[in-house]
């Protein structure tokens, strides 16, 4: 069976290439930039949070909670400094020293202290809970604390310092004047307490919100840090990348900084605590808060490929198909299906020129039915019409795979005969004729009265499509005149 148009070209895919290739552009372009603008966009925005909230909240809390911690032992050193057997034990020449001792005792244990001490002026004896520690003396530095005291104009000072057993304890040791009742200098009393409350608070930052606290002095050292996380001990300038900015943080006392370090980029808050002299550096590393938003990104990343794939593939697919289709009405007779004369002419075309190339015979049919306006004013030209493609599916049938038949006027019928030279054509027209003389279907449409007269020529070397069909033509109109129903050869 041939099949309507066996060689004509299909060529909607790669004529649709640029287009698709456009579309993809276009799609990638669109959907990347939006998505890479608005991770840009979250990404800045929670910099910005980060940077101008979160961290100077968290510095104001533990700030906060540094001050609740000195308000304790800074009411207690207080007490002391005004307690009148201390005074007077003192005035009376620190006779009995165990009392001193005894008192320190109980100062320490009621509040809990880490330690209590009392320093006088007249003997320089430093007392403590355990006893008679020790002398102070003037070029100790290690008691120099108690000479800077005394030049006070304040009525105490606050000493924070590290335990040196756990460097993470922080002690605040709270050194008050002591003056007798006329104002003069007794020497100086005082308790330290262990930071709890920082401690606590510092821990709880770190391990619940991922940020890293330290303190820093004034000189950029690092003394107290987390356990982990952010910063070690050592000086700020050596920290990598906060090396140039080092100087200028500590100029400028407090501030919001960025820099990186370990190929993450830290956000970093300062600001200066006066009651201890110290810089409070709060951290958090950017990579973490932007987890989440760069998942999304990933995944809006792919949502936009599969979009954009989706797309295109429905889009070529659909015009493809369209393309299909046009080309498929362009090239084929609507009633009969067959290809129409324009598609025709270009394989008439293209089968003359093998054939000439190759020497091989090539023919052609011209069937045109008989009286066949007879049969449209007898049974209508719906009937006409059923013929008619009755008619060419039965012809369509009975060719091979390799000719090619169209319909070529009103009811006329134009056969593409390859490897067929005239006397194998006319067995074939022959064989037709007598078919469709005997088609039942068509019989029953028009009582037996389908018959067609068919032309047959034979290429001849050099001759032109026009010369071909004309000879056809002749023949055809010869098989007319010789009575219809018949086959004659040109
Ligand atoms: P002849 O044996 O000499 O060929 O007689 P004829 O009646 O077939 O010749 P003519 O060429 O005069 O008539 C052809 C008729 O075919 C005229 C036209 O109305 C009819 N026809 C052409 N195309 C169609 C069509 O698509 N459908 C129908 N029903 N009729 C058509
Ligand atoms: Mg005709
Ligand atoms: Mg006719």
């Amino acid at each position: 069976m041939a099949s309507p148009s066996p060689s004509a070209p299909r060529t909607s895919i790669p004529r649709m290439r640029p287009l698709l290739l456009g579309l993809s552009l276009l799609l990638c372009v669109g959907f990347f930039s939006t998505t890479i603008i608005s991770y840009q966009v979250s990404r800045s925005s929670i910099r910005q949070s980060i940077l101008t909230q979160e961290l100077p909240l968290t510095s104001d809390n533990i700030y906060s909670e540094i001050l609740k911690d000195l308000v304790r032992p800074v009411f207690i050193s207080s007490m002391m400094a005004s307690d009148t057997f201390l005074r007077d034990w003192t005035l009376r020449g620190e006779r009995e020293p165990m009392d001193m001792v005894r008192y320190l005792k109980e100062i320490m244990a009621r509040y809990g202290a880490f330690t209590s001490f009392f320093v006088s002026e007249s003997t320089r004896a430093y007392y403590h809970p355990s006893g008679l520690l020790k002398t102070v003396r003037d070029g100790d530095p290690l008691d120099a604390w108690y000479f800077r005291v005394r030049r006070l104009q304040d009525p105490y000072e606050i000493n924070v310092d590290q335990d040196l057993a756990n460097h993470n304890l922080l002690t605040i040791f709270i050194n008050y004047r002591v003056l007798d009742y006329e104002g003069r200098f007794l020497g100086v009393a005082g308790v330290g307490l262990a930071m709890g409350s920082v401690r606590g608070a510092l821990r709880a930052y770190q391990e619940r919100f991922g940020r890293s606290i330290s303190f820093v002095d004034r000189t950029g050292r690092i003394v107290l840090y987390g356990n982990d996380a952010g910063m070690q001990a050592g000086n700020i300038g050596e920290v990598d990348g906060l090396r140039d900015q080092a100087k200028k943080i500590l100029a400028e006392g407090a501030g919001s900084y960025q820099y990186q370090s370990g190929g993450k980029t830290h956000l970093l808050n300062v600001r200066y605590i006066p009651e201890l002299k110290w810089f409070l550096f709060v951290e958090k590393t950017e990579d973490e808060a932007l987890a989440a938003v760069r998942r999304t990104l990933y995944v809006n990343l792919a949502v936009c490929a599969f979009v954009t794939f989706l797309v295109v593939g429905i889009t070529g697919l659909a015009l493809s198909r369209y393309q299909l289709r046009m080309e498929e009405l362009a090239t084929t007779d609507k009633l009969t299906g067959l290809l129409n004369r324009q598609s025709l002419d270009v394989l008439i075309h293209q089968a003359m020129t093998r054939s000439q190339r190759s020497g091989a015979p090539m023919s052609v049919l011209l069937a045109d039915v008989d009286h066949f306006k007879a049969i449209n004013d007898h049974y209508g030209h719906l009937t006409g019409d059923e013929v008619l493609q009755r008619l060419a599916m039965s012809l369509r049938e009975r060719l091979r795979e390799s000719d090619t038949v169209c319909r070529w006027g009103g009811e006329e019928f134009l056969m593409i005969l390859q490897d067929c030279d005239a006397s194998a054509a006319l067995l074939l027209a022959e064989k037709l004729r007598i078919a469709i003389a005997d088609d039942q279907p068509l019989a029953t449409l028009a009582s037996g009265l389908v018959t067609v007269s068919i032309g047959v020529a034979e290429l001849t070397p050099k001759e032109s499509v026009e010369a071909l069909v004309g000879r056809a033509d002749v023949a055809m109109y010869a098989a007319k005149a010789a009575g219809r129903n018949c086959v004659r050869l040109g």
